[in-house]
């Protein structure tokens, strides 16, 4: 298998993007992971340009790394300076990295319009920064084009001496910048193909996604002969972002025989992109492809039954192979078949065909009210339940008051509430931050008593949607609440109502009874895949 270095850039590159700002202590952790996951090197920041970065290349030499080695980045010197005397190159040699990445100017454009020096004075900076480097460390040193395809098709001659120069100079990579991110997979085929006269030289790619291209740009590169693929994990970075790795990693190692990783780092990468996406603060998309929650999930009838029969018949890979998971999912549009494919392993009662018909009536019925049980699992089965004639009479809403209290510079919520369970009253008072917190915390302080393991039952998400807006502040309102259990898949469960406080006690309620529902069955136990 051809070996393809995996140049991460998520901690420099994917700062970059909106939004997006990690801390020293989130830095380490990532840096943590991927070395779990095996890449090779991890473009850690810019010496110099900020304190948090300065302090990451200290602490990130006490970590113990068994794959990977940490890149620094920077570029070239300014002009007007010796490479000595340059502060930046400077801190360069300080970070004592394993590796170094410096970026110059390859589109003539660029050198005399932005960068105001002369042609010949932009490669003789890249020439001795790259010695200068090179001489301090003795370490690799990976030179980055940047604007390379844009600069080749305004001046092809110029583009390849930068390339001859940084290569002459030391460079043990030559690594070439898509970075307007507007190139076709063409346009990379044929300029890279272009380049096999310059040999010896062993090249890189790095691509950006403003055409939605990156990958297919960063694929291309690779079957046109580059041999290190750098990008971000979840494709994150400036404008529309970098390559995605969780998308070319698995096509190319799954799909095209290449060696990225190592196989056991790859059943990890759903897990890997779920977590970079926690400590980016930001929402999951869960269509991402490969690493999306919904990248194997299932809608329409016809497609269910088909992957009931064979799951290549609408999967393009194993999920499990990276370690994500097929997902049938139940909504109004939903036949039979759906409900068979998700439930019958533990409903086997529901073959019997006037049961089905009644369950897909109900939530037809529910979903022209509002409900929606496509992205609320776990309320869909207790409803399931319901219909088979279970009694899952665990709790029973009775009481529940909300009361927003203003005590001096305090403000808080009270929620007091009773409810039945297994026949008997039970009363409870918590505070909280706001008003679902508080009746959150008061449920659950309730039930520990009887389910100690209540304790470890994290919400992990939120969401309300109004179903119709033209009824203004008394329009019904959707609520979804996902809740985790310690490193199990998360589950979800609905409520909807016009009192935002009513559908979350509902949404609330539910949950729990689906708790005490597995704990019961020991089900959450086993369902660890996440
Ligand atoms: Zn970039």
């Amino acid at each position: 298998m051809q070996k393809i270095e995996i140049y991460d850039t998520t901690l420099r590159d994917g700062s970059q993007g909106a939004g997006i700002s990690f801390s020293v202590e989130e830095k380490l952790v990532i840096t943590k992971i991927l070395d779990d996951l095996g890449v090779d090197f991890i473009e850690g920041g810019w010496p110099g340009s900020n304190p948090k970065d300065e302090l990451y290349f200290k602490k990130v030499k006490e970590l113990p790394l068994k794959n990977t080695k940490i890149a620094a980045f920077s570029s070239t010197r300014r002009k007007g300076t010796l490479p000595h005397n340059d502060f930046f190159l400077r801190q360069m040699v300080d970070s004592n990295a394993d590796c170094y990445c410096l970026f110059g100017k390859s589109w003539d454009r660029q050198v005399l319009e932005a960068l105001n020096v002369s042609l010949d004075e932009n490669l003789l900076m890249i020439r001795d920064s790259i010695e200068y480097l090179k001489k301090e460390t003795g370490r690799p040193i990976f030179f980055d084009c940047e604007h390379f395809f844009d600069g080749y098709k305004s001046n092809s001659v110029y583009a390849e001496k930068v390339i001859k120069t940084a290569h002459e100079a030391g460079a043990e990579r030559v690594i070439l910048c898509d970075t307007n991110g507007g190139s076709f997979p063409e346009e990379i085929r044929t300029i890279v193909g272009n380049l096999k006269i310059l040999k010896n030289i062993k090249w890189g790619i790095h691509a950006h996604n403003d055409g939605c291209l990156a990958v297919a740009n960063t694929l291309d590169a690779v079957f046109s002969g580059c041999k290190q693929v750098q990008g971000t994990f979840n494709g994150i970075g400036e404008r529309c972002g970098n390559t995605d790795l969780t998308s070319v990693i698995p096509n190319l190692q799954l799909k095209k025989g290449y060696n990225c990783l190592p196989s056991d780092g790859l059943k990890n990468l759903f897990k890997i992109s779920q977590k970079i996406w926690e400590l980016t603060h930001s929402k999951d998309r869960e269509n991402q492809p490969f690493v999306g929650k919904h990248a194997f999930s299932h809608k329409g009838g016809i497609h269910v039954s088909a992957i009931d029969k064979a799951p290549e018949f609408y999967e393009h890979i194993k999920p499990e192979l990276i370690g994500n998971k097929r997902n049938i999912l139940i909504s109004e549009l939903s036949g039979r078949s759906n409900i068979l494919s998700k439930f019958k392993d533990q409903y086997p009662q529901l073959e019997n065909k006037t049961i089905i018909k009644k369950i897909l009536n109900l939530i037809q019925e529910k979903e022209k009210e509002g409900l929606s049980f496509e992205g609320a699992d776990a309320g869909l089965e207790l409803l399931l339940r319901e219909i088979l004639g279970f009694k899952d009479s665990f709790l029973q809403k009775d009481y529940l008051k909300i009361s927003d209290i203003n005590f001096g510079k305090k403000k808080f919520s009270e929620a007091s509430l009773s409810f039945f369970f297994e026949g008997r009253k039970k009363m409870a008072v918590s505070e909280g931050v706001g008003p679902i917190d508080a009746l959150s915390k008061a449920l659950r302080k309730s039930l520990i008593p009887f389910y100690p393991k209540v304790t470890q039952l994290k919400l992990t998400d939120y969401q309300v949607r109004i179903i119709d807006g033209h009824d203004g502040t008394k329009a019904k309102v959707r609520v979804i609440i996902e809740h985790q259990f310690e490193g199990t898949r998360p589950f979800s469960t609905v409520g909807m109502n016009e009192n935002i406080i009513e559908a979350s006690w509902d949404a609330l309620v539910d949950a729990l009874k689906y708790f005490i529902l597995k704990e019961n069955q020991t089900c959450l136990h086993m369902d660890t895949g996440y």
